[in-house]
């Protein structure tokens, strides 16, 4: 049991179980103690040694003498993941204003605004990424000896999504694009969230297949700032969903072949098929797309057959598409040629989003862009 974590109701335990977990709740409150003790006096000693060696670099921040002395400590308290913690910071007086300052601050990453130490904020942060606000603060409540608002971390996160800098293509790699819905904004069936990550098949754990990804791009909205990042950055080779016309976004563009035949369904409906005949037309599709050498010929053939036979909708589908359908052929380098990869970062977005609650465009694009960074460019935790 980590210190400040609520005892499971005792009942549950045998008695010798008792003894032992009570022994370590015990054992932890002393060494924390012992610890915070420890650190308290080091610190003071170091900042002490740092001042002596470093006094003749030292000028006031307001007149820039070098005249400072020593002038007592200032507590500063601040919020950790093993509870609250007094740190002593070094003060100093210049002799010739007056003027009081602490030069220790800056040097150890400790700007005078902060209150809650960053190893308690990361993991509020990460939190925050995966369950609603509310519960994180509650799980750091419960889990740790420190607490951070809800409010608190949905700030944090904002502030932590303006910073993040996403990678750029390089030269070979394969770009994937796709979109989903997210319940956001004052539209019923809310604003699409587009995401763009590059992805190369990685090594094989256990017999399956792997995948390294990277966010490239995730933002809520309209499609242009996913165009306009694609046009100046040119990938060599993207694949999409074919719901937004990226002709002119990569050297390469092929159409996700998943997607062509899931849309071809949908067209089918629209042109009155009954949903028990759609399935043989997306089989055949799916066998044309498989075959590389007469593919090309055998899609223009289904469109037309299907054009002639009335289905006119579905026809245009396939029509459209055909300039981006057989890319793969003539162009070996792509990757992957659907977008599935993307599939497990989908499910991700609509798990973290789907709380219950409508959320604003830019919240929801806070949280998506660091829980994916995280997830994508930070970590292997999320390589699938
Ligand atoms: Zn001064």
């Amino acid at each position: 049991m980590l210190p400040g974590e609520h005892g499971l109701p005792e009942a549950i335990f045998a008695s010798d179980g008792q003894i032992v977990n009570r022994l370590f709740a015990a054992l932890s409150r002393e060494a924390d103690q012992h610890i915070a003790c420890g650190l308290k006096e080091q610190l003071q000693i170091l900042q002490v040694v740092w001042f002596c060696k470093h006094r003749q670099d030292l000028r006031c921040p307001a007149c820039s003498s070098p005249s400072l002395i020593r002038k007592g400590w200032r507590h500063r308290k601040l919020k950790t993941s093993r509870g609250s913690f007094t740190l002593f910071v070094l003060q100093v007086r210049c002799r010739n204003c007056g003027r009081t300052f602490r030069p220790w601050n800056d040097r150890v990453g400790l700007p005078s605004s902060r209150r809650i130490l960053e190893e308690l904020e990361a993991k509020a942060i990460f939190l925050g990424t995966q369950v609603s606000f509310a519960r994180s603060a509650q799980i750091v409540r419960q889990l740790t000896c420190g607490t951070v608002s809800a409010e608190g971390i949905r700030r944090k996160i904002a502030e932590l999504s303006q910073k993040i800098q996403l990678p750029s293509p390089q030269k070979g790699e394969t770009v994937l694009v796709d979109s989903t819905k997210v319940k956001a904004g004052s539209k019923e069936r809310g604003v699409p969230v587009y995401l763009a990550v590059t992805a190369q098949p990685g090594s094989s754990q256990s017999n399956r297949p792997t995948c390294n990804k990277q966010l490239l791009h995730l933002h809520v909205g309209t499609a242009e700032p996913l165009k306009n990042l694609l046009r100046q950055r040119m990938p060599d080779y993207l694949v999409h969903d074919g719901g937004d016309n990226l002709e002119d976004c990569a050297k390469h563009v092929q159409r996700c072949r998943w997607h062509l035949g899931y849309q071809l369904k949908h067209y089918l409906w629209q042109d009155g098929i009954p949903h028990n005949f759609r399935p043989p037309f997306h089989e055949a599709l799916m066998d044309i797309m498989k075959d590389p050498e007469n593919g090309p010929q055998r899609y223009l053939k289904l469109a037309n057959n299907l054009a002639t036979c009335g289905l006119k909708t579905t026809a245009g589908h396939l029509l459209n598409a055909a300039p981006e359908a057989f890319t793969f052929l003539k162009e070996p380098g792509f990757s992957y040629i659907d977008t599935s990869p993307l599939e497990r970062e989908m499910r991700e977005i609509n798990r973290r989003v789907d709380i219950g609650a409508r959320w604003s465009s830019s919240g929801v694009e806070s949280v998506l862009k660091v829980l994916l960074h995280q997830r994508l460019n930070e970590t292997s935790m999320g390589q699938s």
